[in-house]
């Protein structure tokens, strides 16, 4: 048994051994599908605390994923006080309000959740600032305060009216199908941003690997137009495998590595 100082604490063993499950059923559902690459892990880390992402990044996980710019404000900075360089990259994946672009931009690398032109502009005029103020800032959040912003337009993929919804199933967030080529070239043409690809949620009480599938389509037809427009964040802890057969290049999971979340996020 080795000394004290280097024995994992507990946390940080059933972090490694449910990381250690969630790759590998990562890596069997992509030889599975008979795909030649495995997609990559974005663990969703919203309502654990920093020392959780710390922890994480022990174990090597180089992407993290938080939903609310007000808890993922904090636990960043808390983050890179600890870390430094050695910081995970923050995604973000939740609904964005305009007013909030400025912040996460100082911390995410990525957002996933862009889902209407008026965030596009906000997120691009935020970039440019982020720039132009990047030699006051004492210490970045992000560790290049001068590149793009990686963009996802989430898509909402329920084909369901919202009346047609059974009781107290809402819709999912995103933009509607047939926007997505308007806020693609929105975010092509912005300073600052750069269009990555396309996510979103399976909606609730329908063929989640169907959903996916219909992602995947308009990915394909995305990148007619914008070549290098590759991404499919999709994916969580209960439909990862079906996503994974759909194409994903990015799963976000939380539950199944952190554990169960209290009432929120
Ligand atoms: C919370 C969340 C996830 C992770 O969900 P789990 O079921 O905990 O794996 C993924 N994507 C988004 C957008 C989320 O809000």
């Amino acid at each position: 048994m080795a000394d004290d100082c280097t024995v994992p604490d507990d946390r940080t063993s059933e972090l490694s051994a449910a990381l250690d499950a969630v790759r590998d059923r990562i890596a069997r559902a992509a030889a599975d599908a008979g795909r030649a690459d495995v997609p990559e892990l974005i663990v969703v880390t919203k309502t654990h605390p920093a020392d959780d992402v710390v922890r994480l990044a022990a174990l090597g996980v180089a992407e993290v994923g938080e939903n609310r710019d007000q808890e993922a404000r904090p636990k960043a900075a808390e983050v890179a006080e600890a870390l430094g360089d050695a910081a995970p990259r923050w995604h973000f994946i939740g609904q964005l309000q305009t007013n909030k672009a400025k912040h996460v931009v100082r911390y995410a690398s990525a957002v996933h959740s862009v889902d209407r032109v008026e965030l596009v502009a906000a997120l691009s005029r935020a970039v440019v600032l982020r720039r132009e103020r990047a030699a006051d800032e004492p210490a970045p959040l992000t560790p290049d305060p001068s590149r793009d912003l990686d963009c996802l337009i989430q898509v909402d993929v329920d084909p369901r009216a919202d009346a047609d919804r059974p009781e107290g199933i809402g819709p999912r967030g995103g933009a509607a199908p047939a926007d997505v080529a308007e806020i693609a070239a929105a975010v092509a043409a912005a300073e600052g941003l750069r269009l990555r690809g396309l996510m979103c949620v399976a909606p609730r009480g329908l063929d989640a690997e169907e959903a996916f599938r219909s992602l995947a389509a308009l990915g394909e037809e995305l990148r007619a137009g914008h070549p290098d427009a590759v991404r499919l964040s999709m994916g969580m802890s209960a439909d990862l495998e079906a996503a994974v057969r759909a194409g994903a290049t990015h799963v976000r999971i939380g539950s199944d590595i952190l554990g169960a979340r209290g009432g929120v996020g």
